[in-house]
């Protein structure tokens, strides 16, 4: 960045906190905190994930499984309220005919007073199948007339945690528009005209209040650019401070190393031993090191960055493995002191994990400044928090599908700047990987080791379910493992838990009770999950039960069957995810995909899958089905760290920022003077201090 510049920065208003909205107060409060949300400015860029269109009541004998839609009923039969749980769950039963359905809501005892017999209310929410019983789950209710004020509106749905309603959010979003000196534009006009870009203020309000298709298309597009561009900005920023760095790590080839590789028991791939050599290169280079492994999963990533760290240590430098969960954590350090036992290396790990105690954090940071321990294994906050390092030369960073700037901030701020290597399973075509991370190196890992028979999949429908069971039967029979994910819950965490607790409970009654069934979620304690994944790990549960928390990493070997109940709901580029938890092994290894509902696209979906375990061909695939025209598709979980923008769908507003950012690099340096770029100037030193300001935790 420049110096001299007015440090102008975005007026007061976009940082006020969350708290200073009209109808906000401290319990709602604390819930936006808890979605990140801290400033009217985070509130605004805390996008609808999508947009409800609310269609006629169907009739009661029409409601199908799977779907969100509205029912119509006069109430006959006073609620229920189950005060024995301790979500305190309100149940009603409409009935119409023949026909009945289920309504249950968590933690509104409320209700039970509110749903009187005889009145007449619209409910809408997602059904679901429970014990053979349709159930519509933690509906809405609207009077007749507030329901027809709603129809045939696009209404935001916010991505939500429990006590929020999208109303909420909603209401506060309205507030903070209400607000003029909120929302400038900060993109010049040339460049707005040069891309046919929607203005700023206009492109906030109607992403979340669009009143057409066409006027949200053209929002979105606006709004990915702007996340596009200031990736790519903030990128060279960074890079300006690392390209000139010369390597102050400087190493040499390493007889230790090589004599560990030839040591091990399989060979090294062919793409494995490419990388490896790249790897080796940079470290021993003259710069320092910046590179990006991509890899499909189970290409083998983890043991090049043991390779690496083991050259770092051999040259009296400390290492880092950065990891995404702690349950990664630790298998890593597992796997570090296995082998540094097995094959008498020189590392000397420890590991740095939240669910450590105070104390034992303290001694773990006082060893890793003494030098005490040379390889650090922990998750991304602990190793950037106030750890200080004796002379770090490598910072690995792995599953990094999150690759934000934040972490690249991280490194580079820890004093000397170390090498860095970050591994990455998300397929991103090379041309695109080259824009997005601009000043990486990048080495592609692009073959699985030899051994692998590849995965069996299948593709079924909710009647094969019976089947599946005693499937994984026979396969623990065997002594293999088996991983099943339970369905997604968008609408609430805690929905989810109780679906995973549930989902466990019924699946205890119908497997034998030799067959020991573990169950993990987002909601358990570190500490818990750690212990369910040691287990699971040492074969003392063979099924496991478990939300999407299972997704990156995890290396079980004996694990053979992945079953996906209601895939449909995943991204395929996640469903990839999941299914290379199994095949890790040698045994043969399969993947069951349950398709929970009746929709012919999906089973089309779900069926490349089927075709292929690439995960090139995957993305491809699913974007060329997908189409552009889907804004809101299902979104591939965890793909960088970008909340509208998608780096396939939007490949072509990707190509023309990186050209826009020239320009703007241009204008920058050449228009200085000029008013609208010191307001983008402005904008932009505030958005890379607050990435920044992050990192301090
Ligand atoms: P990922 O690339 O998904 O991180 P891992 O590094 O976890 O994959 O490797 C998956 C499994 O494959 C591990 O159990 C690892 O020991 C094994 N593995 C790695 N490289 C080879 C190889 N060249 N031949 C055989 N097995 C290998
Ligand atoms: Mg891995």
């Amino acid at each position: 960045m420049q110096q001299g510049f007015l440090i102008e920065r975005i007026p007061m208003e976009e940082q006020s906190p969350i708290g200073q909205i009209k109808g906000v107060g401290p319990k709602t409060e604390a819930l936006f905190h808890k979605l990140d949300i801290y400033t009217a400015g985070d509130l605004l860029h805390y996008y609808p994930r999508n947009y409800d269109r609310f269609e006629a009541p169907v009739a009661l004998a029409d409601v199908e499984e799977g779907r969100l839609l509205s029912v119509a009923a006069h109430i006959h039969k006073r609620p229920e309220l189950n005060m024995n749980s301790p979500l305190k769950i309100v149940t009603l039963t409409l009935t119409e005919g023949e026909a009945s359905l289920k309504l249950t809501w968590f933690r509104m005892p409320f209700l039970k007073s509110k749903l009187q017999p005889g009145s007449y209310y619209i409910y809408r929410g997602r059904v679901v199948q429970k014990r053979g019983m349709l159930v519509m789950e933690q509906p809405n209710i609207y009077t007749p007339a507030e329901y027809e004020a709603l129809r045939n509106v696009l209404q935001p749905i916010y991505p939500l945690t429990n006590g929020i309603t999208s109303k909420t959010i909603g209401k506060a979003v309205r507030q903070i528009l209400q607000s003029s000196q909120c929302r400038q534009e900060f993109l010049p006009l040339e460049i707005r005209k040069n891309y046919q870009l929607a203005d700023y203020q206009d492109a906030i309000e109607t992403i979340h209040f669009p009143s057409s298709m066409e006027e949200l298309v053209f929002a979105r597009r606006r709004l990915v650019f702007d996340e596009f561009l200031l990736f790519i900005l903030t990128l060279r920023r960074l890079r300006e401070r690392t390209v000139t760095n010369p390597n102050t790590f400087c190493m040499q080839s390493s007889p230790k190393v090589e004599q560990f590789i030839s040591n091990l028991p399989y060979q090294l791939t062919k793409a494995q031993q490419r990388t490896w050599k790249e790897i080796e290169a940079d470290l021993c280079g003259d710069k320092l090191m910046s590179r990006l492994v991509q890899g499909d999963v189970g290409s083998g990533k983890t043991i090049l960055s043991i390779l690496a760290l083991l050259l770092t240590v051999e040259h009296g430098f400390q290492g880092a493995l950065m990891v995404p969960t702690e349950v990664l954590a630790r298998q890593h350090y597992e796997e570090i002191c296995r082998l540094t036992e097995d094959y008498g290396l020189s590392f000397k790990p420890i590991l740095l994990t939240g669910s450590m105690s105070r104390k034992e954090k303290r001694q773990a940071y006082d060893r890793i400044e003494l030098g005490l321990a040379n390889v650090i294994i922990g998750t991304h906050a602990l190793i950037q928090g106030q750890v200080i390092y004796k002379n770090l030369g490598l910072v690995v960073t792995d599953e990094q599908h999150r690759f934000g700037v934040r972490q690249r901030e991280a490194l580079t701020e820890k004093g000397d700047s170390p090498h860095v290597l970050v591994m990455s399973a998300t397929p991103i075509p090379r041309t695109l990987a080259i824009i997005l991370y601009g000043d990486l190196d990048i080495s592609v890992v692009d073959e699985l080791p030899a051994e692998r028979l590849p995965i069996k999949n299948c593709v079924v429908d909710v009647s094969y379910r019976e089947k599946a069971y005693r499937f994984i039967e026979k396969e623990t029979a065997a002594g293999r493992q088996a991983y099943i994910i339970c369905p997604m819950v968008e609408e609430s965490e805690n929905l989810e838990v109780e679906n995973v607790l549930d989902y466990t409970e019924q699946l205890r009654t119908l497997l034998p009770g030799t067959i020991q069934i573990g169950c993990l979620h987002g909601r358990m304690k570190n500490i818990e999950k750690d212990s369910i994944m040691e287990s699971f790990s040492r074969n003392e549960i063979q099924v496991l039960v478990s939300t999407t928390v299972i997704e990156v990493g995890i290396n079980v070997r004996n694990a053979t069957v992945m079953m996906i109940e209601n895939a449909e709901r995943f991204g395929l580029a996640q469903l990839h995810q999941l299914r290379g938890r199994v095949g890790r092994g040698s045994h043969q290894s399969y993947c069951i995909f349950v398709n929970g509902s009746k929709d012919s696209r999906n089973q089309e979906r779900l069926e490349i899958l089927n075709q292929s375990n690439d995960g090139f061909f995957i993305a491809a695939e699913d974007l060329k089905l997908r189409g552009p025209g889907d804004l809101f598709g299902i979104r591939q979980s965890g793909l960088l760290d970008f909340r509208l923008a998608d780096i396939y769908q939007d490949a072509d507003i990707l190509k023309n920022c990186a050209e826009a950012a020239e320009r703007l690099e241009e204008l920058l340096e050449k228009e200085a003077d000029k008013e609208e770029v010191q307001s983008l100037n402005a904008y932009l030193r505030e958005y890379i201090d607050r990435k920044t300001s992050q990192l301090q935790l």
